[in-house]
């Protein structure tokens, strides 16, 4: 008796699991970043408030490799910028022969300023300094190398103008302190490990971003804003810094169940508290900051969800 018990007991428990959990993968970027523990964080939450879904965290190469990989099928959710989303939707930049139009947004997140990290003894002062030196503008499939690009147009500089290498966040911060580059670009959330770090160890600048260059491009484009660097944030960095940059949404595509998007943005909402305290970047976040700067729709059980938590 006890053993058929046993038998009904564990077939049920097996049905229950291929039945109820549905897993997804969630693609973020670089280890040293803040995408990685974000959706890490994001997944423990999920996973925790027990709604039938199983979320896994992917480290990978960037925004514009998990845009593709979602529109591709490869990933159900992924971090991504504010640009590369817009583009990918709009079918611009790095999407210009391949629109993404299911691309969908479930909630904005952090912002991401543009870190320009050199070498003190490089004597950059601003983005125009960086012609002629050797620095590391992002991976191929980063939303770095993406942003970088844009900035490159907005000064009328070309990739050319510096010695580029296109290394991975978690290698360039060594190239540097090797002194193999002078500088390397990162967007990224407001302390983000790789910058702590590297300013906290080596003697370099935090480079301003705030030339007049790129407030027209602020002006130009929905998906560009500036944000400020606390002063003390870095090492050697006693005063506020202005950066360029985006910002970070969490986002799917339509292949998303409306209701696994709702529990999802739900779960998160219920547990912001502890979902904002997993990383200093998003312990800065507004309610607005959920809602604002999408770059693309809003998933229809996303917006559910925001609206009934009375964000929208
Ligand atoms: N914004 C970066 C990118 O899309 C990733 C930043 C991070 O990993 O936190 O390449």
């Amino acid at each position: 008796m006890q053993r058929i018990i046993l038998t009904l007991a564990l077939a049920l428990g097996m049905l229950g699991i291929a039945s109820a959990q549905q897993f997804l993968t969630i693609g973020t970027g670089g280890v040293v970043g803040v995408y990685f523990p974000v959706g890490g964080a994001a997944a423990a939450i999920v996973n925790q408030a027990g709604v039938g879904l199983r979320l896994t965290v992917e480290s990978t190469g960037g925004s514009v490799f998990n845009v593709r990989a979602i529109q591709e099928g490869q990933l159900d959710l992924a971090l991504a910028q504010s640009d590369v989303t817009y583009q990918a939707y709009h079918g611009e930049a790095a999407f210009e022969d391949a629109a993404f139009e299911d691309i969908r947004v479930l909630m904005g997140l952090h912002a991401e300023p543009m870190h320009l990290i050199c070498r003190e003894e490089a004597g950059v002062e601003s983005f125009r300094d960086i012609a002629g030196l050797r620095v590391s503008i992002g991976n191929p499939g980063s939303g770095i190398l993406n942003t970088v690009r844009a900035m490159f147009e907005a000064f009328d500089m070309r990739e050319e103008d510096v010695s580029a290498e296109y290394l991975v966040a978690t290698e360039a911060p060594d190239f540097l302190r090797d002194g193999r580059i002078d500088c390397f670009f990162y967007t990224v959330g407001i302390g983000g490990a790789a910058i702590r770090d590297i300013t906290a160890t080596v003697d370099v600048t935090v480079v301003p971003l705030d030339d007049p260059e790129l407030e027209q491009l602020i002006e130009a484009e929905p998906y560009y804003a500036f944000a400020t660097v606390p002063a003390d944030t870095y090492g050697n960095q006693p005063e506020d810094v202005t950066l360029f940059g985006v910002k970070a949404l969490f986002i799917t595509s339509t292949d998303l169940s409306d209701d696994h998007a709702y529990a999802i943005v739900s779960a998160l909402l219920d547990n912001l508290a502890q979902f904002t305290g997993t990383h200093p970047a998003l312990g800065a976040l507004t309610p607005e900051d959920f809602v604002t700067g999408l770059g693309a729709p809003l998933h229809p059980g996303a917006e559910r969800a925001l609206r009934e938590a009375g964000l929208l």
